[in-house]
């Protein structure tokens, strides 16, 4: 017979058991791995503004935060139509809607590529595609490493290290438009390099690649037989009289995962929409394919709402929305260089487009800093201004600025740190 009693007698007798009541929970060798390294940085910071002065925080890479700009009408239209007509409230295939990849192929094929609906993957934002690249590609099992910029986007190292795969840096050059040095790069790479990350048009350098020199980067990939992970999470965000170059319209023969997204160009980074191309001249990349199809499903793909939005959103966003922003941009990193160039002590350097600009600080000429972190952590206090220093990216004793903050903050911002630099400037 059934004796509840019992039953819950006994189990009462196992929790009171000291010696078989003995939890050991503890978050797995790959979860301890995964660092967020712009939030370890700035939690050791004591940032107290001076409650005499608003706080400007030029630190913030979500352009959507100071409310100044706002996602096109046609965007936010296209999301309202497919939510009102009900037909992506389910599942699709986990690697995309078929319709919202060809809308991609179709927006990507206009800059001399040719894409076919079927090399697109959408994912869960650019940082999942990014993830999706990363794991396809690398295995730490196998002692692998990728090659990544410096300075560059946390986040690469934030996916590769959380699965036991290295990474190495090469070395961008600031007085030669942040280009990559080419022998660094080359002297990186060995025989467990298992991709080679360029991120162009470039996050915090804001600088943009000339075809020269995004082939002289996909010559040393061919010939090490490396494949490459394109962050183009920016393209076509170029200031005018700049041209954005896709690495995937070079033909250069190596194999390129193009990773991209809505978030910047689209001002919707919470909408979460990223995808992949697979850009395979020789059919080298198949079993990468199946095996990136694979890694969608962990997820059952991105958000169908979105997709199901995607096709009204790349095709009615009108090009004056982009014209606009862009122009918002330039003006805004024009405003910064001419202010802070001005600025004993710094020594800003002008992006080509993007959402940033970095800029060095002299440190010996502020001997009262240790370093650059001290010196952010003091503007914040006297100053009320923080910005992300460069240790966030791998380059200390630089600053990133944020250029999509609006136009009069932006200014008193630079008005404060010209102030803060001449009060600490030392001859
Ligand atoms: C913002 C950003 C991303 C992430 O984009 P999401 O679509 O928001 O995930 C990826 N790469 C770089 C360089 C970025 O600046």
């Amino acid at each position: 017979m059934y004796d509840r009693k019992l039953e819950k007698s006994e189990s009462v007798s196992i929790i009171e058991d000291p010696k078989i009541n003995v939890w050991n929970v503890e978050p797995s060798t790959s979860a301890n791995n995964c660092r967020n390294f712009i939030r370890e940085i700035v939690d050791n910071l004591d940032l107290q503004p001076n409650p005499e002065k608003s706080v400007i925080a030029l630190s913030i890479g979500d352009p959507t935060v100071y409310g100044n700009l706002k996602a096109a009408e046609e965007t936010v239209e296209a999301v309202k139509s497919a939510l009102v007509e009900g037909l992506f409230n389910g599942y699709v295939a986990s690697s995309g809607h078929q319709e919202a990849k060809q809308a991609v192929a179709e927006y990507l094929s206009q800059n001399d590529v040719q894409i076919d609906a079927n090399d697109v993957i959408l994912c869960s934002g650019c940082s999942s595609s990014l993830e999706h690249c990363i794991t396809v590609l690398a295995d730490g099992t196998k002692n692998q490493n990728i090659v990544i910029p410096r300075p560059g986007f946390p986040i690469y190292r934030t996916l590769a290290e959380h699965i036991g795969v290295e990474v190495r840096y090469y070395n961008l050059m600031p007085e030669n438009n942040w280009e990559a040095d080419l022998d660094h790069l080359e002297s990186q790479i060995d025989e467990k390099t298992a991709a080679i990350v360029v991120n162009n048009p470039s996050n915090p350098c804001g600088s943009s690649f000339s075809e020269e020199h995004l082939r002289n980067i996909l010559e040393i990939a061919y010939r090490y037989r490396v494949p490459v992970i394109a962050d183009e999470i920016y393209e076509n965000l170029v200031f005018p009289g700049e041209k954005f170059v896709s690495a995937a319209s070079l033909n250069s023969g190596v194999p390129i995962l193009v990773c991209g997204g809505i978030a910047k160009r689209f001002l919707v980074p919470g909408w979460r929409l990223g995808w992949i191309i697979v850009h395979d001249e020789f059919g080298v990349l198949n079993n990468v394919r199946k095996a990136l199809n694979s890694l969608t499903q962990r997820i059952i793909g991105s958000n169908t709402l979105i997709q199901g939005a995607l096709p009204a959103i790349l095709k009615n966003t009108p090009q004056s929305f982009f014209d606009s922003l862009i122009g918002t941009l330039a003006n805004n990193a024009k405003l910064a260089f001419e202010r802070l160039q001005s600025t004993e002590g710094l020594t800003p350097f002008m992006p080509q487009g993007t959402m940033y600009m970095l800029v060095e600080i002299q440190m010996e000429k502020f001997p009262a800093f240790a370093d650059g972190l001290e010196f952010a952590q003091k503007m914040m206090e006297e100053e009320s201004v923080f910005c992300l220093p460069g240790e966030c990216f791998a380059i200390p004793g630089f600053l990133r600025i944020v250029l999509t903050v609006p136009e009069d903050l932006l200014e008193e911002a630079c008005a404060r740190m010209m102030e803060f630099c001449k009060r600490h400037y030392k001859h």
